[in-house]
């Protein structure tokens, strides 16, 4: 996705704060007519949740952290989406790595019970 410059129309990269052609700073409308100025910072809780998925794959506190990091990671991805802001990439990596997370946690249960039945 790529936007213009207001002012000069030159094509600019997402993340820009700052016309690279013009020096003019982006101000972009809501829906609802206010003015905002695109601020390109990394969404908090998309980090929170990559951090939370991938410690619980570590630390093997298997579903229940998962869990958590795929709920913080799915909320931070509807929140770039309304915010523009910067860390889907993070929010992705905690949503997938999460869902590997539940992935391990339902094999190695499936194991367990298969183990408890054969012996
Ligand atoms: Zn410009």
């Amino acid at each position: 996705m790529s936007k213009y410059c207001t002012k000069c129309g030159k094509e600019l990269k997402n993340e820009d704060i700052f016309c690279g052609y013009c020096g003019n700073q982006m101000i972009e409308e809501t829906e609802d007519g206010e003015k905002v100025v695109t601020v390109s910072k990394t969404n908090g809780l998309a980090v929170a949740g990559f951090v939370v998925s991938l410690a619980s794959l570590l630390i093997s506190f298997w579903g229940i952290t998962s869990v958590v990091g795929i709920i913080l990671s799915a909320v931070a991805l509807s929140q770039i989406k309304k915010t523009n802001e910067s860390g889907k990439g993070f929010a992705l990596a905690g949503l997938i790595i999460g869902i590997i997370g539940i992935i391990i946690m339902f094999v190695a249960f499936l194991f367990l019970v298969i183990l408890s039945f054969t012996m």
